[in-house]
């Protein structure tokens, strides 16, 4: 079965800085899944605790909130067919290393931390992180 849903996908700074932006774009649009709202932000460490604080008691906390605030970011709402989970297949695994070929964490991710995307893991999460970002 399919619904059309909408997602939160997020070119982390490790992306945005080797200029893969519209690169990682392509790749939504080929795959039909359309940019319905975007922006370029950097936001503050703050922010960036309260937006990853499902992760707070994970080892990684620290970083990866100082990580995500430490440059610019691209904030994208996708819109498609089953996007939740669509988007974290064309993301491929959390540790680039892992990921399957032609995904955009193989392609592009660094390292387990500088993975160069994030995409919400449900639907009721991409509401939540969409609202973070995109509440008027
Ligand atoms: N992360 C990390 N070290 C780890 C696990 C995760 O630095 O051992 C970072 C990584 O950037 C990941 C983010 O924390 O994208 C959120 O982790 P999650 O398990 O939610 O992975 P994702 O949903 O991004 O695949
Ligand atoms: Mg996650």
């Amino acid at each position: 079965m399919s619904k059309i849903e909408q997602t939160l996908s997020i070119i982390k700074p490790d992306a945005v800085e080797r200029n893969l932006v519209d690169e990682i774009k392509n790749i939504f649009i080929k795959n039909n899944l359309k940019i319905k709202e975007i922006k370029k932000i950097q936001i503050s460490k703050d922010e960036a605790s309260e937006f990853y604080k499902v992760h707070q008691s994970k080892p990684f906390y620290n970083d990866l909130c100082a990580y995500l605030s430490s440059g610019p970011i691209v904030a994208m709402v996708l819109e498609g067919e089953n996007a939740v989970l669509f988007n974290r297949k064309l993301m491929g695994a959390t540790n680039p290393k892992e990921a399957d070929e032609n995904t955009i964490r193989k392609l592009y991710g660094i390292s387990i931390d500088k993975n160069s995307v994030h995409g919400s893991d449900s639907v009721d999460n991409a509401k939540k992180e969409i609202e973070f970002f995109f509440k008027n």
